[in-house]
């Protein structure tokens, strides 16, 4: 495996691949959820590209950047043993310059839901997801259900710039108790990492409303709001269809339960595809 620190040192690295390049961008702190994905990427692709950079575009005033978990040699090893081609840790420097032009964010979808509580987050995020698409002129990129708005509005990118990469979404991985997979994990305590269990447990409550065929979106929300008292501010609970368009009843095969909630001093998000 080679490390990648620079733009050069990737482009040196790729020189002379023939075939497909698949893709896994990541903040790193990398976990099994990550895990699938590159696992994924490796089984459908000739070449396999993982990134680990922690973007400062998509980070707001007084967000965890700072303190966002940095475990390089840990993630050099597991991607190492994944059989990654090439691991690509660049500085900030190497990604940004000043003053550059920006790719924004739909003024409806990336401003809804997590992009109404963190504006501005999806036009940084879309902004370095462009750029390491092109870098890596990867065939296909692998992106988690986890989250769900950011996999649809990096959907819609490809598709209005015509990028020549296939976006490939792949299933929620959690532990055993069912809580989503996250690097944020590490910053709760056994108590919150329990209390935090009330997010994936709100999406079982609803989904087996639907299995009984209750579709009444307005009743489904005021049932999870109940699960959800364990935590310590629910920022919203949302019912859409694919294309995160608001809905009043749940259509099978067509929609998105999503929950984004406080424990302690950790911002988590969940959801489920119905
Ligand atoms: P992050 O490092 O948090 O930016 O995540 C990098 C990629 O991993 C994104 O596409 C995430 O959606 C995905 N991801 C993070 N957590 C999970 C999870 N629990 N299951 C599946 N994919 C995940």
């Amino acid at each position: 495996m080679v490390i990648a620190r620079s733009i050069e040192a990737l482009l040196e690295a790729k020189k002379g691949y023939g075939g497909e390049i698949g893709f896994v961008p990541t903040m790193g702190a990398l976990h099994g959820g990550h895990l699938a994905l590159i696992q994924t990427a490796r089984s459908q692709n000739d070449h396999l590209v993982v990134s680990v950079f922690v973007n400062p575009t998509q980070f707001l005033e007084g967000e965890d950047l700072d303190c966002y978990p940095r475990r390089e040699e840990a993630d050099s090893k597991i991607c190492e043993l994944a059989g990654v081609d090439i691991l690509f840790m660049p500085t900030t420097d190497q990604m940004y310059e000043k003053d550059e032009l920006t790719i924004g964010a739909p003024l409806r979808g990336g401003y809804i839901l997590d992009g109404a509580k963190r504006p501005g987050h999806f036009d940084g995020m879309l902004q370095i997801v462009m750029k390491l698409l092109n870098v890596t002129t990867a065939s296909r990129a692998y992106f988690g259900k986890k989250d769900a708005q950011q996999l649809f509005l990096i959907s819609q990118m490809a598709r209005t710039y015509f990028l020549p990469c296939q976006i490939i979404p792949c299933e929620i991985v959690r532990d055993n108790l069912g809580l989503a997979l996250s690097s944020r994990n590490a910053y709760l305590s056994v108590d919150e990492k329990r209390r935090a269990l009330s997010l994936s447990r709100s999406l079982k409550r609803a989904t087996r409303m639907v299995m009984s065929g209750n579709l009444n979106a307005k009743e489904i929300t005021e049932e999870m709001r109940d699960v959800l008292a364990d935590t310590d501010k629910i920022e919203y609970i949302a019912i859409v269809d694919r294309n995160f368009k608001s809905i009043g009843e749940v259509k099978i095969a067509d929609t998105i339960i999503l929950v984004a909630a406080w424990v302690g001093q950790t911002r988590l998000i969940d959801n489920i595809w119905i």
